[in-house]
């Protein structure tokens, strides 16, 4: 038998950077899963689903959570506790509640949507008070803004303190509720340092996954009011979201909490080191980075064709852009590989 030459085992190595949803639970992880107390959810008996519930209110400063499937589901809710039908969200044009969710408040709640564009990606507060249609205005009324905490499709951005106050006060003003999309707020907590208790404040309704760079396979949860959460139930049962011993599922996002939190920075500086080694134009935020390679001659899927035939996998987010996440199970000498190939495809 011969031994692996340096190629060999390069060619073996497999990079993902698709998405931050694609870890696997660890060892440690799946242990907390196996010995996890649990009991049926929906008669409301899972110790450990409720010790999670608890758990992430605390950290938002709210006074209840509910444990939900997806961060879809926990998102729909959150719309249907806010907006009466025939009411509008208030959202940005690329929010993933608008762009990938199949269009969920309108098919389920009868929820129409208004939407603004973030021009440098960030909020743009003036945008948000101009297209709000206030109360009384004769036509259509905006019942809730929703806020997406990082971007996803803006590249993982991370939305100012000042600019979600700016938002917070226009809303405020006008007697219109604010609903965060906190599929990513870990990453921006770890990102600005603001504390998810001073997110937590500025929103009536949060929705916050487990599964993303967090590293729990299923999980997110709804965060509001004791009052709205109690509401909620009633809306994730009717949704078919009642779960019975999820606790096996509740333990590993309670693990996460207490192990993958604070590493969110490392996933950060991974995304930084790649988008500087790739000549990215702006400063990469958090772990997710999107490429236009238009300028290149490549098309996303080939692009990504050719980067996976070396080991490498990255997302088509466009006809000529891709998407690159860091997460949990990339690690420098991935990270060091996939600005490798990428460097030299791009080249081409
Ligand atoms: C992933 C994601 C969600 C929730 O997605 P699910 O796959 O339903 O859990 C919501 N908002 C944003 C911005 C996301 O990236």
């Amino acid at each position: 038998m011969t031994s692996p030459t340096p190629a060999d085992v390069r060619e073996a190595v497999v990079v993902d950077l698709r998405s931050d949803t694609l870890t696997q639970p660890s060892e440690a992880m799946r242990s907390a899963m196996a010995t996890a107390e649990v009991g049926d959810d929906v008669y409301g008996e899972d110790p450990t689903v409720g010790a999670l519930e608890a758990h992430v209110a605390g950290l938002f400063g709210h006074e209840a959570a509910l444990f939900v499937p997806s961060g879809t589901m926990g998102n729909q809710i959150c719309l249907a506790l806010l907006v009466p039908p025939g009411q509008e969200v208030l959202c940005d044009g690329e929010a993933h509640i608008l762009t990938n969710e199949n269009g969920a408040a309108a098919a389920l709640f009868g929820i129409t949507t208004r939407t603004f564009t973030s021009a440098d990606a960030h909020l743009d507060v003036d945008a948000v008070g101009s297209a709000l249609r206030p109360a009384g205005f004769g036509t259509l009324s905006t019942a809730a803004i929703a806020v997406e905490q990082t971007h996803n499709r803006s590249g993982g951005s991370v939305h100012p303190l000042e600019a979600l106050r700016g938002v917070r006060d226009i809303a405020a003003a006008a007697g219109v509720a604010m609903h965060c999309d906190g599929a990513r707020i870990w990453n921006a907590h770890i990102a600005s340092g603001t504390s998810l208790a001073e997110y937590g404040a500025l929103f009536d309704t949060l929705s916050v996954c487990l599964s993303k760079g967090l590293g729990a396979p299923v999980g997110s949860l709804v965060v509001s009011s004791a009052e709205r959460v109690a509401r909620a139930r009633v809306i994730r049962k009717r949704l078919g979201g009642g779960m019975r011993q999820a606790g096996v599922l509740a333990a590993a996002g309670l693990y996460a909490l207490g192990h993958h939190l604070e590493r969110l920075a490392e996933d950060h500086r991974r995304a930084r080191q790649l988008g500087a080694q790739l000549g990215h134009h702006s400063p990469v935020e958090s772990n997710i980075l999107r490429l236009n390679i238009s300028d290149y001659g490549w098309t996303g899927p080939d692009l990504a064709a050719a980067a996976r035939a070396r080991g490498v996998r990255i997302g088509v987010a466009g006809p000529a852009q891709v998407r690159l996440v860091t997460h949990l199970d990339v690690d420098d000498d991935g990270v060091a590989l996939a600005a490798e190939v990428l460097a030299d495809l791009l080249q081409r």
